[in-house]
């Protein structure tokens, strides 16, 4: 509180009642089932391709293993054009890849990376653009798939601040061909840690769904893969709440 005024603190996390949440425990103690694409990570992919309209999501760990797994899913390992102006991890996870980053300066209007900047930048070494939807507002979504057309150039949104934004009638998450979301604490809709991945295409789901476990399924070592996976603990919605 200062002098008296009220504080509206926006970062404050969401809690639901801990009787609600009590009941998602009781079914793990049931189950003795912990993580691993259990039911209750499955039930959240479900509810969640539900409520924001898309075919495929994968629920990770965080928000930034799954803009590192979407670079590794679309084979990027060089340059990547992005915007100078969002969270660190958008920049860093483009390094942590060994990809070169390449800014572009953001439309005042929206904050968001401008269209009109992006062709200077392309050469022969530019692989994928990745822009932030910054604060919920849309990249100029139209522009930058005609681009990555021309160029053949794959698009990936760290939709991180846009869930539950809709642009021309659908999720903003349903745009690019990959979109990845963050579930922190802090964000709109959240699971403590946690992200998603959408994709449009089966082949790339698959590859996103290997890539986050490991790369294996049973004893068979398909490809490269890393730990993304999210945990049965961190049910912290509730459908009365967000996902109806
Ligand atoms: C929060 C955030 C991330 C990282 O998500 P984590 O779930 O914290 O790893 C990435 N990009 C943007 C724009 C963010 O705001």
């Amino acid at each position: 509180m200062n002098q008296g005024k009220a504080m509206i603190n926006v970062t404050r996390p969401f809690l639901p009642p801990q009787e609600e949440y009590n009941k998602y425990l009781n079914s793990i103690w049931e189950s003795h089932w912990l993580t691993n694409n259990g039911p209750l990570a499955r039930e959240l992919e479900t509810r969640l391709k539900e409520y924001l309209g898309v075919e495929y999501l994968q629920f990770t760990s965080n928000g930034t293993i799954a803009i590192q797994i979407a670079l590794k899913a679309l084979g990027i390992t060089k340059k990547v054009i992005t915007t100078p102006f969002s969270y660190v991890a958008t920049t860093s996870t483009i390094l942590w890849e060994g990809c070169v980053p390449v800014f572009v300066d953001i439309d005042p209007a929206t904050l968001c990376i401008d269209p009109n900047l992006v062709e200077d930048k392309i050469d022969e070494d530019t692989e994928a653009l990745l822009a932030t939807h910054v604060f919920g507002f849309p990249c100029a979504v139209e522009q930058l798939e005609a681009i990555g057309k021309k160029y053949n150039i794959k698009i990936i949104y760290d939709a991180a601040h846009a869930f539950g934004c809709r642009y021309m009638g659908r999720s903003l998450l349903d745009y690019g061909d990959i979109a990845t979301c963050s579930f922190h604490a802090t964000k709109i809709f959240h699971t403590g840690e946690g992200g998603c991945i959408i994709v449009h295409d089966s082949e790339l789901d698959r590859e996103v769904s290997l890539k986050k476990s490991f790369g294996h399924v049973g004893d068979d070592h398909i490809t490269l893969g890393v730990n993304g996976k999210n945990s049965e603990f961190t049910q912290l919605w509730d459908s009365r709440y967000f996902l109806i």
